[in-house]
């Protein structure tokens, strides 16, 4: 394999926060409507959203996406989840919230920088969040259950 020089993988980062959106956010060179802040973390309201109130908490440095993040900032995120979970009831008196976290192109990520979404819920508000469900064959959930432990 070819080696590429430190200055090479500088120069690619760079370009990788400078063409990412929610780099820019970060840094303010996009605008949004920033809702909390501190030194790792800012929660904006997302430009289209499922439900209004719809939150985005966004990792200030630069991973793609949940395997990609730093464990002490996801421990953070974990909390502050539940922070803006009790702003938002508070604020906008919602009866529910959903947290979505996509990951991968396959799963609906847009943007490849890790990010939580925060969908306010109200009563009878016709939003569909949810995935079908199927069955496993005979013998798979065993099977799958065989691999995962397998791998743990
Ligand atoms: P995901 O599918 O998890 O990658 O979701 C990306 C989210 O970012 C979508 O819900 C978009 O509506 C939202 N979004 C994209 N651009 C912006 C922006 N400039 N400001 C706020 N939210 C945005
Ligand atoms: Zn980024």
């Amino acid at each position: 394999m070819k080696k590429i020089g430190f200055n090479k993988i500088i120069i690619f980062q760079k370009e990788v926060f400078m063409n990412c959106i929610f780099c820019n956010i970060v840094n303010g060179s996009i605008p949004s409507e920033k809702i909390y802040e501190d030194e790792d973390f800012i929660a904006i309201l997302d430009i289209n959203p499922i439900s209004k109130g719809h939150l985005l908490i966004i990792p200030k440095r630069h991973c793609v996406n949940i395997m990609d993040m730093d464990d002490e900032i996801l421990k953070k995120t974990a909390v502050l989840l539940k922070k803006l979970c009790g702003l938002l009831t508070k604020a906008l008196n919602v009866t529910g919230i959903n947290l979505i976290q996509n990951n991968g192109k396959d799963a609906g990520q847009i943007i490849f920088h890790s990010h939580f979404h925060l969908i306010p819920r109200r009563p009878e508000d016709g939003i569909k969040i949810g995935m079908e469900h199927s069955k496993y064959k005979e013998g798979e959930l065993q099977e799958y259950a065989a691999l995962l432990r397998k791998s743990l």
